[in-house]
């Protein structure tokens, strides 16, 4: 083989390994820095410089550089029509200078604040994917004799292979960065959802309590009225409820407290058959729990939160005098809940899709029931945090089934 063939060859694989090295960069300033050296190393100059053009003040400035990059390096603009470096970028052409001081276009100022020494210049224009001229590669000072037609063909395909990789990674930053904002932004709405439902809830539940009371001391001409007011104030204690469980569902498992809770004695505790919207309804909730315990491992309150939920619902889609029974049963390895109403169905299509957020059967402009479609949606994602499932049995007209299954523990350390 001729020696001119496997130089060929051998700088064909350093280009090859080069671009691998573009491909999986996503750290700008990493690229860059790579960029800059490969660039050095391939024309044989002592030095390299990066610059990208501002697209709002058409100037270009400093990216990376051989020679470390001050700050007042990287703010000092480079002008377009007064730089080897902006005439590079107009024309859209490679450019050598053999001699920078004989270019009445170079600017020595950036070399006396570094204090380096440009003599010969071999600048290529670097291009995005679309073809537009996006800044400048230049190597400096040829180390033996002058820059050639071969350097300008190298620094060409780096510049072609760095402009690309280099916008990739741009877009990428500022992805991140919009993504930061959204998280931030994100967060604000849930730390206002979380005071605002909190301010709400502790004046609702003085009325809550006093409209009880009312009740119990109530002749029967104004036990309806009162219902009416319970039932106004339920509804509203369950759309506060929603609005503050989404903290638990934005912040996954890392907001989570668990800990071994005996399922049973969790929904025994509930209290569940003297629930006031139930009361208010004049429904009747059965609870049927085993004599066993059944431990789990999960944050309490959150599973009290789906068992609301699944309740609340049973209670609100099955009419007055309706019949709401609850059980809690082993099934193998698990714990199952199972709430059972006689209300009025799911269309058996719209099974799976009650449990995405903002999801109703009813369309919004008909709707008879209250509601913001988030219970079931908060319900799922609360269990599957538990790894555990949930899903629905109905009949339309004749009512519905909801279960939840949780793994038991069964490891007899955990539960020591
Ligand atoms: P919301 O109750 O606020 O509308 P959910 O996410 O809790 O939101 O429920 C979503 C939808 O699933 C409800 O709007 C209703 O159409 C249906 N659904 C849920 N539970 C029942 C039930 N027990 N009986 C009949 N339909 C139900």
């Amino acid at each position: 083989m001729k020696a001119q063939t496997i130089k060929d060859a051998e700088k064909l694989a350093r280009m090859v390994e080069i671009s691998g090295v573009l491909n999986s960069t996503t750290n700008l300033e990493r690229l860059l820095t790579y960029i800059i050296k490969v660039a050095a190393e391939l024309t044989d100059a002592e030095a390299a410089s990066f610059l990208l053009l501002d697209s709002k003040s058409r100037q270009l400035y400093f990216k990376a550089s051989s020679n470390e990059l001050s700050p007042k390096m990287a703010e000092t603009p480079v002008p377009l029509d007064s730089s080897i470096a902006g005439a590079i970028l107009l024309s859209n052409q490679p450019m050598i200078t053999e001699d920078v001081s004989q270019n009445p276009r170079w600017n020595p100022n950036i070399d006396h604040a570094i204090q380096f020494r440009t003599s010969s210049i071999l600048g290529v224009p670097l291009h995005d994917a679309g073809k537009q001229a996006i800044g400048v590669l230049e190597s400096l000072n040829k180390q033996n004799g002058r820059f050639s037609e071969e350097d300008v063909e190298t620094l060409a395909i780096l510049a072609d292979l760095a402009g690309v990789a280099v916008e990739k990674a741009r877009l990428i930053e500022e992805l991140q960065r919009a993504n930061a904002e959204l998280s931030e932004l994100d967060q604000l709405k849930s730390d206002f959802i979380a005071v605002a439902s909190h301010e709400l809830r502790t004046p609702l539940s003085v009325i809550l309590g006093y409209v009880s009371f009312l009740r119990e001391q109530a002749d029967p001409q104004t036990i309806d009225q009162l219902d009416n007011v319970l039932q106004a104030a339920v509804h509203l204690r369950n759309l506060i409820q929603d609005m503050l469980n989404f903290r638990y569902v934005d912040t996954g498992t890392t907001n989570l407290n668990p800990s071994q809770v005996d399922f049973v004695e969790l929904v025994r505790n509930m209290t569940i058959t003297r629930d006031d919207a139930a009361i208010a309804k004049q429904q009747v909730v059965n609870v049927q729990l085993p004599q066993e315990q059944l431990p789990v491992w999960i944050d309490q309150t959150v599973m009290e939160v789906v068992v609301s939920n699944l309740l609340n619902n049973a209670i609100k889609f099955t009419p007055k005098g309706g019949q709401i029974d609850i059980a809690v049963d082993r099934r193998g390895e698990e714990a199952w809940l199972m709430v059972a109403d006689n209300g009025i169905g799911i269309p058996p299509d719209k099974l799976d899709r009650i449990f995405k957020r903002f999801y109703q059967v009813e369309s919004a402009l008909r709707r008879e029931y209250e509601g913001m479609g988030l219970g079931l949606a908060i319900a799922k994602e609360l269990v599957e945090l538990h790894e555990g499932r949930i899903w629905a049995e109905s009949e339309v007209a004749k009512g519905s089934v909801f279960y939840v299954a949780l793994p038991l523990i069964q490891d007899l350390w955990f539960s020591m």
